[in-house]
C-alpha cells in the first residue's frame, strides 16, 4: 500500500476514533460510537498490515496469540470485575511504552543525526518513563480493584517530598542520557530512571485509596493515552499519536469530571493521600439498632406511595438485579407511580457502571437522572429504595466534616419519607467508611441478597 493511501487510511481511522468518543458520551449514542470505535480500529490495523514491508507473519502469530489470550478472559469476566480488567490493560499499554522505547534506542529505526536524534532521544526517555509509571501503577490499581491490595490509601510521612526527590534523579539521569555518546552508559541510565519511574507508579497509586478510586480509574486511563502517543512518537506512527493523545486528554477530562463529582482537587488526588480510613465521630456505634423491615411490608409501602426513586449501587451490580429491577418498575409505573432512578457519578465501579446496567435492562433514559438533577426532589419523595449502594447515598459525607469522605456530595435519600436500604448485611461499602443512614428512623433493612429480595418484591406487587 502506498505511503498516500496509508495516510488516507489513518486519517479516516482518527475521524472514527473522534465521532466514537462523541457517541460514547450519550447513551442513545453509545452502541453508534463503539461501532465507529470498531470500524476505526480495524481500519487502523489493515493500513498497518498493508504497509509494513516484512514481518506480517509475526504480526498475525502476536495477533492470533493475544486473541487467544484475550477472547477466554474477556468472555469470562464478570461486569463487576471490569475495572480491575480495564487497569491490567492499562499496565499493557505501559509495558509496551517501555519495551519500544528500549528497543528504539537499541536499535533505532530511522537513522538520526544533530537535533532530530536529540528529540528522538528525548522521545524515548519520556516514552520509557510514561510508560514505567502507568505500568506499576496499573498493576497497583488492579490489585486495589480486585481486593488484593488494601483499598485504603498508604499515606507515608514524607510522601511529597519523596516523589519530588524521584522526578528530579529521573531529571538528572535524562541530562546524563542525553549527553552521554555511549551506548553502554545510555542503557544504564534508562534502566535506573525505570526502576525510580516504577517505584513512583506503585507509590503515586499506592497513596490514592477508598471512595477516590473512580479517579484513579479514570486518571491511568488518561496516563495509558499518553503512553500510546509516546509509542507513536518512537515509532514515527502519526496515527497512534493521535489515538494516544484523544484517549490521554478524554482520559484527564473524566478525572477532572470525577474529581468534581466527589469535591476534590485534581491535583490533590493526583499527589495521593485522600480516602485514608480515619476515625469518625459519626460512625455508628455497633450498639445502635437498625429497623428490619420485611418484603411484603415493603411492598405495602410501595403500593402506598405516589413517588419514588431507586438508587441503585455496587450491590445490585454484583446480584445482577437490574432485570428484576426493571420489572419492578414497570409493575409500578403501571399503576400510576412516578418511579425514577437517581444515579451517582462514582456508583458502581466503573464511571457509568449504573448507567450501562439499566440500559440493558431496557429502563427508560428519560427516568434516570444524574444526582444533581434528583437530589432536590427527595423531600417530596414517599419511598427511597437503596440497592446495593453504601457510600454514595452516605450522611457522613454530608454531616460529618471529620469523616473520610467529607466533602463529597451524595444522594440525600435520607430526605425521602421511608428509605429502604436492600443489602446483605451492614458491611461497609468500598471505602470503609460507617454508614448512619442505616440507623435513621426513617429507614428500614431489607437483608438479602438483591436479586432475591427484588423479585419477592416484584412477586408481592403482581400477586
Ligand atoms: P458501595 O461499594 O459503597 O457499597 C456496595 C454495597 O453493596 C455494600 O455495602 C454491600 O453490603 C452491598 N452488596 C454487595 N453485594 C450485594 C448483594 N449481592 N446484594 C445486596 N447488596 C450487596 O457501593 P456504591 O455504588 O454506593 O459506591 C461505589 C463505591 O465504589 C464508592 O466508594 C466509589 O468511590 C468506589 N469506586 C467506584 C468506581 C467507579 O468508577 N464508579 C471505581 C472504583 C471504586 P453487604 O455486603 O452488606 O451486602
Amino acid at each position: 500500500m502506498s505511503t498516500g493511501l496509508v495516510s488516507v487510511a489513518y486519517v479516516v481511522a482518527s475521524i472514527c476514533f473522534i465521532l466514537s468518543l462523541g457517541g460514547l458520551s450519550h447513551q442513545e449514542s453509545a452502541r453508534r460510537g463503539n461501532l465507529y470505535g470498531v470500524a476505526g480500529i480495524i481500519i487502523a490495523v489493515g493500513a498497518t498490515l498493508a504497509s509494513v514491508d516484512g514481518g506480517v507473519t509475526a504480526i498475525v502469530i502476536a495477533v492470533l496469540l493475544g486473541a487467544g489470550i484475550g477472547i477466554p478472559i474477556a468472555n469470562k469476566v464478570e461486569m463487576t470485575q471490569m475495572p480491575q480488567l480495564v487497569a491490567l490493560l492499562h499496565s499493557f499499554v505501559g509495558l509496551a511504552a517501555v519495551l519500544v522505547g528500549f528497543s528504539g534506542y537499541i536499535e533505532p529505526l530511522i537513522a538520526t543525526a544533530g537535533a532530530e536524534h536529540t528529540i528522538k532521544l528525548v522521545e524515548v526517555f519520556v516514552g520509557i518513563f510514561i510508560g514505567a509509571v502507568t505500568f506499576t501503577g496499573s498493576l497497583v490499581a488492579c490489585g486495589k480493584l480486585d481486593g488484593r491490595i488494601d483499598s485504603k490509601a498508604l499515606t507515608l510521612p514524607g510522601r511529597h517530598l519523596m516523589n519530588l526527590v524521584a522526578i528530579i534523579a529521573c531529571v538528572f539521569l535524562g541530562a546524563w542520557f542525553l549527553g552521554t555518546d555511549s551506548m553502554a552508559l545510555g542503557i544504564i541510565s534508562l534502566i535506573l530512571m525505570t526502576v525510580i519511574a516504577s517505584v513512583l507508579g506503585i507509590h503515586l497509586i499506592m497513596a490514592i485509596g477508598g471512595a477516590d478510586m473512580p479517579v484513579v480509574v479514570s486518571m491511568l486511563n488518561s496516563y495509558s493515552g499518553w503512553a500510546a502517543a509516546s509509542i507513536g512518537f518512537m515509532l514515527g506512527n502519526d496515527l497512534l499519536i493521535v489515538v494516544g493523545a484523544l484517549v490521554g486528554s478524554s482520559g484527564a477530562i473524566l478525572s477532572y469530571i470525577m474529581c468534581k463529582a466527589m469535591n476534590r482537587s485534581f491535583i490533590s488526588v493526583i499527589l495521593g493521600g485522600f480516602g485514608q480510613t480515619t476515625s469518625s465521630s459519626s460512625a455508628a456505634d455497633s450498639d445502635q439498632s437498625v429497623y428490619e423491615s420485611s418484603a411484603d411490608d415493603v411492598c405495602e409501602e410501595l403500593r402506598n406511595a405516589d413517588s419514588v426513586i431507586i438508587v441503585p449501587g455496587y450491590g445490585m451490580a454484583v446480584a445482577q438485579a437490574q432485570n428484576g429491577v426493571s420489572e419492578m418498575t414497570k409493575i409500578l409505573r403501571e399503576r400510576g407511580v412516578n418511579v425514577r432512578f437517581g444515579i451517582h457519578p462514582v456508583a458502581g465501579r466503573l464511571p457509568g457502571h449504573m448507567n450501562v446496567l439499566l440500559a440493558e435492562a431496557h429502563v427508560p433514559y428519560d427516568i434516570v437522572l444524574e444526582m444533581d438533577e434528583i437530589n432536590a426532589d427527595f423531600p417530596e419523595t414517599d419511598v427511597v429504595l437503596v440497592i446495593g449502594a453504601n457510600d454514595t447515598v452516605n450522611p457522613a459525607a454530608a454531616e460529618d466534616p471529620g469523616s473520610p469522605i467529607a466533602g463529597m456530595p451524595v444522594l440525600e435519600v435520607w430526605k425521602a419519607r421511608q428509605v429502604v436500604v436492600l443489602k446483605r448485611g451492614m458491611a461497609t461499602g468500598y471505602s470503609g467508611v460507617e454508614n448512619p443512614l442505616f440507623f435513621k428512623d426513617n429507614t428500614r433493612m431489607l437483608f438479602g441478597d438483591a436479586k432475591e429480595s427484588i423479585d419477592k418484591l416484584v412477586g408481592g406487587l403482581r400477586g
